[in-house]
Order: structure tokens, then sequence, then C-alpha cells
């Protein structure tokens, strides 16, 4: 088998759902009844054996646009050799981007980049399999030159040419063997979780989870905030009473958009008493500067801005990084165009010293984000940064992620980690599975979509 031999002959989309709305898991300020949702890529090749697996991901319906959007985006590397497809990936990305019709509901943004990025991550994914290796250890065995020449710089040479790339990356080179050691070692990736703080959670569940959680060895925790003052200061006053002050434990928080600027600005000062190390989300995404106002008052109060879950493409973040928005880069391995536009960003961030912590909190990213990480640390950055975890429906993945001592469990199986156990899809694809056709499927259906009430009804 090799990447000349490997030919992509059709493909199949799936919409699987996960009922998560049903523990709240998921829950925050914005999402209420949130249901993980994974539109699922196929990519088949002219051997039956090997089939390229990609996510893009998506909140229930959502995936419905999602699935349209990858049926048009996968049909374009029909007939495509998998060599074609990897000996310049920057190439391949770019036209991955550039059906000229499509690109006006977009460009590079939205649900036809969502595709994209399940598209771009299938290939890595027959990538990996193909050449018997996970996805980190595919770039972990790059030159500097191969690992830029996976990125379409087009929009971002005014803050990184290829040339400085090259130079950041060689520098990064001293001590790759040791940070190598480390990701077989399971040690390259520390882990924080979001699972004591969903937004849905009683007090007595945050409680009980946050305390199962320090036990597991969980010292970095976050909580949903942003929907009620009063029971954000409870919730948070009671997470302090469980962990103290002491340096030993951090929380951050997270408020997934809810406030406009001056709104963030004033809830924080009253939750900065609770020193969380950073607020993540604090406004709308695309407001480069609304969120360096935010981080410039908040500064006094040691307390840093976070985003990128939904920040579109590398533009986005390059103008975080630009206004000094942001202390910590969010990259989402789905949202932006797959694991090519992934390491622009990191590139981006290292220059600008700020630290790439992939956005996760849900099932399927996790498993995806553990390669980002360790490229970060390996190839890109040096530096160990956090990973966040969170834990649901892990069951009918077929390669879970899995935490050890606070830190990510280095993936080994060739492939990107995508794909499911027997049984799953037929009991969670949309809207005939057997989960979804059963009484509480059928109910969760007919839940609110979101809105009701703010219109009269006559
Ligand atoms: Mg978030």
């Amino acid at each position: 088998m090799s990447l000349k031999n490997i030919r992509i002959t059709g493909f199949k989309v799936t919409d699987i759902r996960f009922p998560t709305s049903l523990d709240g898991i998921g829950s925050d300020a914005m999402h209420q009844g949130t249901n993980g949702s994974h539109p699922f890529l196929e990519l088949y090749t002219n051997d039956d054996k090997v089939i390229g697996e990609g996510i893009a991901f998506s909140n229930g319906r959502g995936s419905e646009l999602v699935c349209a959007a990858l049926e048009i985006f996968a049909e374009r590397v029909v007939g495509k050799s998998l060599h074609s497809l990897t000996e310049n990936m920057g190439n391949t990305w770019r036209y991955m981007v550039s059906d000229s019709q499509y690109r006006w509901i977009g460009p590079e943004k939205g649900v036809t980049h969502l595709a994209v990025a399940g598209v771009i991550n299938a290939i890595w994914d027959l990538w990996g399999k193909v050449t018997d290796r996970p996805v980190w250890k595919i770039v972990a065995d790059m030159t500097p030159e191969e690992l830029v020449r996976c990125i379409d710089f087009r929009y971002i040479t005014d803050v990184i040419t290829p040339e400085e790339a090259i130079e950041m990356l060689k520098k990064t080179q001293v001590g790759k063997e040791k940070r190598i050691q480390e990701a077989f070692d399971n040690v390259a990736v520390p882990a924080y979780t979001t699972s004591p703080g969903w937004l849905a959670f009683s007090g007595d569940r945050m409680k009980e989870v946050l305390r199962e959680t320090i036990a597991q060895g969980f010292t970095v925790f976050k909580f949903k905030v942003g929907s009620d003052l009063k029971s954000d200061k409870e919730r948070l006053q009671a997470v302090r009473d469980i962990i103290g002050y002491d340096e030993k434990y951090q929380i951050m928080i997270d408020a997934n958009q809810i406030w406009s600027v001056p709104e963030a600005i004033e809830w924080m000062k009253e939750l900065v008493q609770f020193k969380p190390i950073f607020i993540e989300e604090p406004t709308s995404p695309d407001d480069v500067l609304g969120h360096a106002t935010i981080r410039k008052a908040l500064k006094p109060y040691g307390v840093g801005v976070a985003t990128g879950e939904m920040a579109a493409n590398r533009v986005i973040f390059k103008q975080l990084l630009q206004a000094d928005a942001i202390d910590v880069c969010q990259i989402d391995a789905v949202r932006l165009g797959g694991v090519n536009e992934c390491l622009a960003v990191m590139l981006m961030a290292l220059k600008f010293n700020v630290p790439c912590v992939p956005h996760n909190g849900a099932m399927g990213l996790t498993e995806l984000t553990s390669h980002l990480s360790n490229i970060d640390y390996i190839c890109v950055s040096g530096k160990k940064s956090m990973l966040e975890a969170a834990e649901s429906y892990r069951e009918n993945l077929r390669h879970p992620s899995v935490i050890k001592n606070a830190h990510y469990v280095t993936p080994l199986a060739p492939g990107y980690s995508t794909g499911y156990v027997p049984g799953a899809i037929e009991k969670y694809v949309y809207p005939n599975g057997t989960f979804w056709t059963s009484e509480i499927g059928e109910k969760i259906k007919r839940a609110p979509k979101g809105g009701e009430g703010l219109l009269s009804d006559d």
C-alpha cells in the first residue's frame, strides 16, 4: 500500500447525533438543549480495507446543513490519488476552498468551511492509515519545510511568511526527540476538565463531579457562566469553598458569547473575586476589537481573555493576535479548515507568544485535538500547554481519548482517531437510528428550538 496506489473512489456522509441534551453536557449560556453531532464522512478508496474517516461538528439540527455541504465538498476529492492530495497539502487546502460558486456563501467560514474541515481531516486520517502512523506523528516526522508546505499562507503573510515560519520551526527542532519521547510516555499534554462546569448542572451535581475530578488528579477546571449573575457567584463560591484559593488549583470561566462588550466588563468585575485565570468567549466571536477592549479592562484584575472555538478562520486569529485581544488561542479542529489551518494559527500564536489551548468540550473533538496539542508541543511551540477534557458518549468511539494522571494518553493508532464502534451508527444515526426512534429520542426531536418567548403569539 502506498500513497500513489491509493485513490479515492467515492464517499458516504452520515448524520450522527448524540443526545447530550439529556444530561446537560454541553449546556452553556448560549446553547441549551445541545446535542453534540457528527456529520460523518467516509472516503472510500480502491482498497476496500482502507477508508478515510472525518467528522465535521455541529449541534443537532445544524447537521442537516453541514451534511449537505459535505456531500458537495467530498465530491471534489473523488478520483484523486492520495499522493496528489498529500504531496503539497497547502495546494490541496487551497483547492478545497476554491470552488468559486460555493465560495460566495463563505468565504472560508460557516457551513462550507465546516465541510472543508471534515474532508481535509478525512484525508489526514487516510494518510495516517496508509503510512501506519497517527496524524501527530506524520507531522512530527516532517522537516520544517515540509510542515510549512501544508499551509496556505494567503491572507497571513503580513504577519508571517513561509520563510519566517521555517526559521521559527528550525529553532523548535531543538529538543524535539525528547518531546516525542514524552509523547510516547503520555506526559506531553496536560489536561484540564470542564466536566463539573456545565451550566445545567445543579449545585449538588456540580460539587459531586468537582470532587470526582479532583480525585482523578485534575487541578484546573472550567465553569460555564453568564446566564444569571447571582447564580454564577453562588456556583463559583461553591467551587472555591471546595478547592480554596491555593495556587494548586486553578479555575477558568466561559460565557459562550452571551455578553455585549460593556456587559462583559461589568459582569466580570463581579466575578474577578473568584480569581479565574481567564474568561472564555466573553462576546461575539467576530468582535476582534471588542475582545481587545475587554482584555484591557480586565488586565488590572489579573484575568485574561480566551477565545477561538468559533473563530471562523486564520484571518480572525491573525487579527485577535495583532490587536492584543487574547491571552489564550483556542483553535478548533473542525471549525478551522482542518489540520492545515490549525498549523497556520499555531505558528502565528507562537510568533505572538500566545499559548494554543485547543477547544474541546465534546466527544469526537478531544480525540482530534490530542493530536493537535502533541503537534504544537513537539513541532511548533515546543512549550507544554493544556487541553480540555470532557466526558460523554465516549463508549461509541473506536479510539476514545484517555486521560491518565491528568494527562492525555497519546493516540497511537494509525489515522486521526475518528470512527465508531460497531452498533453506534445504527443507534445514533439521525433521524431513524434506534435511539432517535425511541420514545425519549422522539421527545428530544420535539424540544423547543430556541428563542421561544421573544415574540408574542398574536
Ligand atoms: Mg468554550
